[in-house]
């Protein structure tokens, strides 16, 4: 089991059906796939790919990847994008700068999934759910959305930030933790 997609099958499926493959990589880029550039790099066949600058990257915004017709009918006619100011050029700087260190950071990426399973194991043994996860994302489920609550705030208290996950994000009866890791580029910063 597994909480990642599989490109490689959905790539298949898209083109049996003759569909279009939108992928969202919003996790991934950083992390995962080759480079820590996300599941979709390096591999054509996904016909639009988003993903953010806001997660692992550490800066702000986000992009699409698509061919050059899509991409101008997003920017004529997407009106989120034509009525939102341009990102500032600090952002700019902050994205380009992440971009170059991503690839460099496989160490920090072992440490990352190491770190992660092994939070994984010690929920397991004390006969909690972590769901599928064998990423970065380490979910606890609860169920009970105000036990799930009152544990996220025991733990800030004592100095772990989980957030809550509720409905309507995840299905009724099935609230959680989750717990992320801290990013690799600000552990090597620090
Ligand atoms: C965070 C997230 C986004 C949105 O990214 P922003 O840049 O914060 O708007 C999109 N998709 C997924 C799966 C995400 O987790």
């Amino acid at each position: 089991m597994a909480d990642r997609s599989d490109v490689s099958a959905l790539v298949n499926l898209a083109q049996a059906y003759n569909a279009i493959l939108y992928l969202d990589d919003a996790h991934a880029l950083g992390v995962l796939g080759e480079n820590g550039m996300g599941l979709a790099a390096y591999q054509p066949g996904a016909d639009v790919v988003v993903g953010t600058f806001g997660k692992a990257c550490g800066a702000f915004g986000a992009f699409v990847t698509c061919s050059a017709k899509l991409k101008n009918y997003l920017i004529n006619c997407c009106p989120g994008f034509i009525y939102t100011t341009a990102l500032p050029p600090a952002v700019i700087g902050a994205i380009a700068a992440a971009l170059a260190l991503i690839p460099t950071l496989e160490p920090e990426r072992q440490h990352l999934m190491q770190s992660a399973a092994r939070l994984r194991l010690q929920l397991q043994q004390l006969g909690y759910d972590t769901a599928t996860s064998d990423s970065q994302i380490v979910p606890l489920i609860i169920g009970d959305e105000g036990k799930t609550l009152r544990l996220s705030e025991w733990l800030e208290k004592n100095g772990i930030l989980a957030i809550a996950i509720r409905p309507p994000t995840v299905a009724a009866g099935s609230s959680r933790l989750r717990f992320c890791s801290l990013q690799p580029a600000l552990i090597r910063a620090n």
